[in-house]
């Protein structure tokens, strides 16, 4: 069986966990967070980086920093996991479903204005597949109506949008370390602060509502309950694990590339013979080879590719359910529109493997996909 995901490993992650429990310091924030700040930092820009449990952790510290009240409207693609959603819905705001673009399956920037309403507070982009939401338009949006952005780049370690990395344009954004994304710590995530403004908060939000960074750092003489919050930051041994996989991100991006390079000339014949369509490669943006997926005809052809692959030993899956047709979706959100798109893609959408060590079997994959659709059309 040709797995869907395989996490890879570099090698050193066991090394610089025995460094971690030789030092004694297993708790969060030791030597290897701090190392593991410095290259987001670096290589992202942002002004803070600051592990987190998870993504969805990250999204969560994103959601209290922006203050929401009951009732405030985010507004979100639907073609996204339900994190992006859930994160707000606890503060009791209401998700504003938009659709998506054809192209990237990312948020529209064209239909954002047009779903905001006195209430609304946040623009959430999803940067899907690790490529780039429209993020100068959405910028702009946002400046003028006084929204706040917080990039769900949980999918977008290592891309660029003209040049700059995702993560670092919105005022705040959130990564996952999940081991199905591309830099891994099983779970993990961080969130990136790029707005000044936040830093502090962010800061004691992470430290269970207390002022215990500012107090490591001499600031001031004793540590106490001075915010909300709760305790979002991974141990020592989850840092040292990432650490192994920063120092390899260029790498590991390199040859996920290589891979989704190989899909993409392999599957071009077809889409020539209109049998699918591949991901658009989208101008002034460097995408990180986050996941192949191709698109069929419909939910039918889907079903049929799915369990005819899987009896060639090959793993493909699908997502999302959108989330304005789930039970949480329909009961606290709201859609601007119809959402034509997003129903349309997640019927006809399919991820197939992509994975470090793939190269040798990906033509085996290929081969299955070819067979199967040119007989069954
Ligand atoms: C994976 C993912 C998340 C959640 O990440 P976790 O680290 O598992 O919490 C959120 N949003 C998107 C778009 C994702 O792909």
């Amino acid at each position: 069986m040709i797995p869907f995901n395989k996490p890879y490993m570099t090698g050193k992650e066991l090394w610089y966990i025995a460094q971690a429990h030789a030092s004694g310091h297993l708790a969060g924030d030791g030597a290897f967070t701090k190392k593991c700040h410095t290259w987001l930092e670096q290589h992202i820009g942002s002004a803070k980086a600051l592990l987190t449990h998870s993504c969805t952790a990250a999204l969560e510290m994103a959601a209290l920093l922006a203050d929401l009240q009951p009732g405030d409207e985010v507004i979100m693609p639907s073609f996204t996991f339900v994190s992006t959603a859930n994160a707000f819905v606890l503060r009791g705001a209401v998700p504003v479903f938009v659709d998506v673009r054809r192209d990237t399956l990312n948020i529209d920037e064209n239909l954002i204005a047009a779903a905001i309403t006195p209430r609304t507070r946040v623009i959430v982009p999803v940067h899907y597949a690790g490529v780039p939401c429209e993020m100068d338009t959405i910028m702009e949006i946002a400046r003028r109506h006084r929204l706040l952005v917080i990039e769900d780049a949980a999918q977008g370690i290592m891309s660029t949008y003209k040049g700059r990395p995702l993560g670092s344009i919105g005022h705040m954004a959130a990564l996952s370390f999940h081991e199905t994304k591309n830099i891994i710590s099983g779970e993990g995530g961080a969130l990136l602060v790029n707005d000044r403004t936040f830093v502090e908060r962010a800061e004691i939000i992470r430290e269970k509502g207390t002022n215990r960074s500012q107090f490591f750092r001499g600031q001031v003489d004793k540590y106490t309950w001075v915010d909300t919050g709760s305790s979002f930051l991974p141990g020592e041994l989850v840092a040292a694990f990432l650490w192994a996989q920063m120092e390899e991100a260029e790498k590991i991006t390199k040859q996920r590339l290589e891979l989704w390079d190989a899909y993409d000339n392999q599957l071009a014949p077809l889409e020539e013979k209109l049998l699918l369509m591949r991901p658009k490669r989208i101008p002034e943006c460097v995408h990180n080879a986050h996941m192949y997926y191709i698109l069929l005809r419909n939910l039918e052809s889907r079903t049929k590719a799915i369990s005819a692959w899987a009896k060639d030993g090959i793993s493909a899956v699908f997502h999302y359910v959108p989330l304005h047709n789930s039970p949480m979706g329909t009961r606290y959100g709201r859609c601007h529109g119809t959402l034509p798109i997003t129903s349309e893609i997640s019927e006809r959408l399919v991820r197939i493997p992509l994975w470090l060590g793939l190269a040798p079997q990906l033509e085996i994959v290929v081969d299955a996909i070819t067979r199967h659709l040119n007989s069954d059309s």
